[in-house]
């Protein structure tokens, strides 16, 4: 039956709406929100007064190039501000890579627990999600390669991944580039670069330099404290960024974001702080939980995947309603395919030590 009202285009409909991470306890007086990956420590001081002077001058649009925070990004990394586009968070470019790259009938390829944005921009884009096997809750570049066929036009990688916390070495993402035909485009999304310690990653800054078809997401809302600007960045080849330039909203970063992306780039006293607290607390967590005898996937970035049992009374359901109701909150990632685990931010000291004696007091294993 064809109904006589306006329809979307074919796959629309079948996007699941993305759900955020909850951040209420209902009747709890002090809620900690882990459900996001926000940083604990908050923004740059820096940041904050940037964003406030821009308060005084609302009526005047933005830079619609935002060249400014361009350069800020170049000169913090190295990189020529020309090959770097800004967008309202890196969803933004992620749906903007999909909508100039995609179109009805084109496969896109991600992995099993990818992040959840990939299949909607697919989808979104009249494309197929092809969705590869991972390997012990990480990306496998075998069969990311193997789900190929002549009609992928997009990879879409998290490296490390959201919600597995996982990563793979930069040898693994250099062989799957030279795996790939050249006509398929590689988006290295690295939303938590920042965090990781290990000699063997790179977030892809140097695939992106020498070759056509590599692009790298990254983004202000995770370890520069700024998610409720919006604000994430791409780096690219010329053509691609010529490519993003011609379909993106002409203000598409707003002057506040913009003003505060350039003072948390150049406060890397700032960054360098969350970045050892993160160290320190990753690796706290993944033992303390793993004592409880819960498993933790490894983690290189701000959250831990904590699995659970499926006994009854030792569920990750029970256990998310366990912890709410003593204001932790953390993420359910059932529609991520994990609907035995929860994922947990990183958070204060006093967070992360609640919530492990709030497991403790769970599983029944009061020390
Ligand atoms: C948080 C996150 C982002 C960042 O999204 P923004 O739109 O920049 O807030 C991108 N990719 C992954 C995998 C993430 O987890």
């Amino acid at each position: 039956m064809t109904v006589n009202r306006p329809q979307p285009r074919p796959g629309v409909l079948d996007i699941s709406p993305y759900v955020p991470g909850k951040s209420t306890a209902p009747g709890v007086a002090k809620v900690f929100k882990l459900s996001s990956n926000e940083t604990p420590l908050g923004p740059s001081e820096k940041a904050i007064a940037a964003y406030n002077e821009t308060g005084r001058h609302l009526e005047d649009y933005p830079d619609g190039s935002a060249a400014e925070l361009r350069e800020a990004i170049g000169a913090s990394l190295g990189l020529d501000p020309a090959r770097i586009v800004c967008g309202a968070g890196s969803d933004d470019l992620l749906n903007l890579i999909a909508r100039a790259y995609l179109k009805d009938g084109d496969e896109a390829v991600h992995a099993t627990h990818g992040f959840l944005v990939y299949p909607i921009a697919t989808l979104a884009s009249g494309a197929k999600p092809v969705v590869a096997p991972e390997t012990d809750y990480t990306a496998n570049v075998d069969h990311l390669l193997a789900a190929v066929t002549p009609k992928t036009k997009v990879l879409f990688l998290a490296n490390p991944n959201n919600p597995t916390g996982t990563y793979i070495p930069f040898d693994e993402v250099k062989r799957l580039h030279k795996g790939l035909p050249p006509h398929v485009l590689l988006v290295l999304d690295a939303a938590y670069a920042e965090y990781v310690d290990r000699n063997d990653y790179e977030s892809g800054i140097e695939l992106v330099a020498t070759s056509e078809n590599v692009v790298m997401c990254r983004t202000f809302s995770k370890i520069y404290g700024l998610a409720a600007l919006r604000l994430g960045w791409m780096y690219g080849p010329a053509h691609v960024v010529d490519a993003i330039n011609r379909i993106r909203g002409p203000f598409n970063v707003n002057a506040p974001a913009i003003a505060a992306g350039v003072a948390a780039i150049r406060d890397s006293a700032h960054v360098e702080r969350a970045r050892a607290h993160n160290t320190k607390w990753l690796g706290w967590l993944t033992q303390e939980i793993g004592k409880l005898g819960l498993t933790v996937t490894p983690s290189v970035a701000n959250f831990v995947l904590i699995h659970f049992p499926e006994t009854k009374g030792r569920t990750a359901k029970e256990a998310d309603a366990f912890l709410t109701q003593r204001g932790l909150v953390l993420r359910a990632v059932g529609g991520y395919k994990l609907p035995n685990a929860l994922r947990m931010t990183v958070g204060s000291e006093e967070a992360n030590r609640l919530v492990v004696q709030a497991l403790k007091d769970f599983l029944g294993q009061k020390a």
